[in-house]
């Protein structure tokens, strides 16, 4: 039981002091190179019944899941 909680918490650390920031600036510079030069802005949503965490920009009318 303690062990579980354990990973729980680590999962979450690396999701959000790691893989998160990676992620972001990953998205952040892929629709930069796709020419686009507003800032695209990151919402959290439940699509298809799934919890994720879009990339939303109303200039190029960009939508893509970041994680
Ligand atoms: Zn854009």
């Amino acid at each position: 039981m303690k062990t579980d909680i354990i990973l729980a918490w680590g999962e979450e650390f690396l999701i959000k002091q790691l893989i998160l920031p990676i992620r972001l600036a990953g998205a952040h510079d892929e629709h930069l190179d796709r020419g686009c030069r507003s800032k695209p802005k990151f919402c959290i949503e439940t699509r298809f019944g799934l919890t994720a965490l879009f990339i939303v920009c109303q200039d190029c009318s960009a939508f893509e899941v970041v994680i």
